[in-house]
């Protein structure tokens, strides 16, 4: 799906967004209020998500069918960069860009949030790997906060004697795959104080959790330490090779300072 608000000029520099994050439609609406009319600007969704973020300019959804095409759409598009600002769990785009990129000869530059950091009386412990967190679980206790989003729960479907608080942007169409869960559907921001309330009516003993970063989901870590509550946090994979900025400003400088629009 492709949705063109204006007519592109092949004139202007046409700059790809690889979205799906709050960063990607801050950069978007950032680039389109103040060089829109100088500037093609597209933010590409995986499509995935009922209720995406309100995005200005031209938008597309659903995936290019790997590298390969990704390099044939920069081409036929005459993309004159990329800014990957995909989520930083999000592997397989950002090595697919990295790919299509080089193949197209596209300048790319990696937009990531910061990561979080454990602060004086957190209680974290860090894994490689989600399955490596769901190994550990049992010794954590048996009701559990997981806010790992939709695509790895069944990792946890094994854990035993667990029951599963588990929060999601959307409503998923099929049960989960966990024996005993219940389901919550909300989008950040969330406050310290309604985070905590929910830990605590749930009567919550660990949060599984991944590293992010951002400020919407942060306040689950505080009411954590609050509650004296262990966290299994879930590490970053690499960060994509390559130039990258970690906020919007420093990301428009960059393409203000390539493609001088
Ligand atoms: P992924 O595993 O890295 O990507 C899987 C495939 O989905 C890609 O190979 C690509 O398909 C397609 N795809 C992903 N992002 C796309 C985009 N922005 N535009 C077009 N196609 C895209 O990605 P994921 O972890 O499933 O995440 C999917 C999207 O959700 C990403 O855009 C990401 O920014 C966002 N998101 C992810 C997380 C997370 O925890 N992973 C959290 C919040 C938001 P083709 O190979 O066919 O091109």
């Amino acid at each position: 799906m492709e949705r063109l608000l204006a007519v592109p000029d092949s004139n202007q520099p046409h700059v790809l967004i690889l979205g799906g994050t709050a960063e990607a439609a801050t950069l978007a609406r950032s680039l389109t209020d103040s060089y829109g009319d100088r500037l093609d600007v597209t933010t590409s969704l995986a499509g995935r998500t009922c209720a995406p973020f309100p995005l200005p300019g031209n938008v597309r959804s659903g995936g290019f069918g790997g590298a390969e095409a990704m390099a044939k759409y920069l081409k036929d598009r005459q993309v004159s960069a990329v800014i990957d600002a995909t989520h930083p769990f999000a592997k397989q785009i950002s090595a697919n860009a990295a790919n299509a990129c080089a193949g197209a000869n596209v300048p790319r530059l990696v937009l990531s949030r910061p990561t979080w950091s454990p602060e004086a009386g957190d209680n974290w412990i860090e894994f490689d790997t989600v399955e490596m967190a769901a190994a550990d679980l049992p010794g954590f206790g048996g009701r559990v906060f997981l806010t790992i989003g939709m695509h790895e729960l069944s990792v946890f479907a094994t854990v035993a004697d667990a029951w599963f608080l588990v929060r999601l942007i959307d409503t998923p169409t099929n049960p989960l795959p966990l024996a005993n869960y219940q389901l919550i559907t909300s989008r950040g921001p969330f406050s310290v104080a309604a985070e905590q309330a929910l830990m605590e009516a749930h009567q919550i003993d660990v949060l599984v959790t991944k590293a992010s970063g951002g400020d919407a989901t942060v306040a689950k870590l505080a009411a954590a330490r609050y509650l004296g509550l262990p966290v299994l946090m879930v590490r970053r994979p690499p960060a994509p090779d390559g130039p990258a900025v970690a906020d919007v400003a420093a990301a428009v400088d960059w393409i203000l300072g390539r493609l001088h629009p």
